[in-house]
């Protein structure tokens, strides 16, 4: 990895020289209740839009590279001749400017899933291969459990990633792009007394933590724990509403619809992401549905993320971003749910 730093006012300048590409980023989006702000990832037109401080957003940048709807492939029928269309809908580079090490490692994992495998998924890969990340440190929020998740740095899965340190960045640059971008611009070598800066702004970060979760022999505690009452409490408090898998950074369920028009001359199979706390999730033809009770459901949610995820790659699916606690409306939150798992709450 090559370190530089540079002024923290020379962040402008590494906008205006990257928005030749689109560029992605947090911006405020109004106030709740309480008068904060509320932030989200759109266009960044300008730089003054772009809210580098910001917490976290509502939405995870996954809707960039997996859409909510997107069409698979489209059919044309003439006579007796037919055509199909397919278009992995990689228009253009983008570039997401400020993405914190959750977001980071949350795609990574989801790389891992839709790229790493035997069938790779050519429409997420089209899309992922054609941007360019930089990174930005942040402040955890009070929801944040990130470090507990072994998220809270990013070691790789970004070009360029930058620390405040007083009145600098420091630059850690992971991409020939990201070298070259920055030879555009005002940089220095980064000094022994950057790198104690660098150390002094990551301890501080891992001192404002508030939430926690203890993932010590998880897996083995939910194997014990499959039949606990615990379950349909939360699954009785639960709307099966499916909100936090919308949000969640890593959530990649869907299920794939085809129409067909009247006429039958054309027809298109449309992936739709999904939640598996919906109700119909896992029913199948014939009406039979496997897990009929929100309990089960959103017991399925929590084993997929820290217990099948972990035996097949080796770690959890669950990066500690906290917003599926933030938005769920019968206020659901990870750590909750895994403490009380963890007591043994009956
Ligand atoms: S846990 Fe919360 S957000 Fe998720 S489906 Fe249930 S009610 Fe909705
Ligand atoms: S499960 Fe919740 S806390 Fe974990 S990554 Fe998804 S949204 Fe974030």
């Amino acid at each position: 990895m090559i370190f530089k730093v540079f002024q923290a006012s020379e962040i402008a300048t590494l906008f205006e020289l990257l928005s030749v590409n689109r560029i992605v980023g947090p911006i405020e989006k109004g106030r709740d209740v309480n008068d904060s702000p509320l932030y989200d990832f759109d266009v960044v037109y300008d730089f003054k839009d772009l809210a580098l401080d910001y917490g976290q957003t509502i939405h995870s940048a996954k809707n960039y590279f997996l859409p909510y709807r997107e069409n698979l492939c489209t059919f044309t029928f003439e006579d007796d001749a037919w055509e199909k269309d397919v278009d992995f809908g990689a228009y253009e580079a983008h570039v997401f400017f400020g993405l914190h090490p959750c977001d980071i490692n949350a795609l990574n994992k989801l790389d891992k899933v839709l790229m790493g495998n035997n069938y790779p998924n050519p429409f997420y890969g089209a899309k992922r291969s054609n941007m360019f990340i930089v990174g930005h440190s942040c402040t955890p929020t009070p929801s944040c459990f990130c470090h507990s998740m072994g998220s809270d740095s990013a070691l790789s899965g970004f070009d360029l990633f930058l620390t405040l340190m007083e009145d600098e960045y420091f630059a850690e640059i992971q991409s020939s792009r990201a070298y070259h971008i920055l030879e555009n611009m005002e940089t220095r070598e980064a000094t022994h007394r950057d790198h104690l800066l660098f150390r002094k702004a990551s301890s501080r970060k891992r001192s404002l933590f508030k939430c926690e979760v203890d993932t010590s022999d998880l897996t083995k505690i939910l194997d014990m724990e499959f039949e606990s009452e615990v379950w349909r409490k939360w699954g009785g408090k639960c709307l099966s509403c499916g909100t936090c898998a919308n949000v969640c950074p890593t959530c990649y369920c869907y299920g794939v619809e085809e129409e067909v028009n009247m006429d039958f001359s054309h027809a298109s199979k449309v992936k739709q992401l999904y939640s598996c706390n919906l109700l119909d999730f896992a029913q199948v033809s014939g009406g039979h549905n496997f897990r009929p009770e929100s309990s089960t459901r959103l017991k399925y949610r929590y084993y997929h993320k820290h217990r099948g995820f972990v035996e097949a790659y080796e770690e959890s699916l669950c990066v500690g971003c906290g917003r599926c606690g933030n938005a769920c409306l019968a206020g659901i939150t990870v750590p909750e749910v895994i403490a009380s798992v963890r007591g043994g709450e009956k």
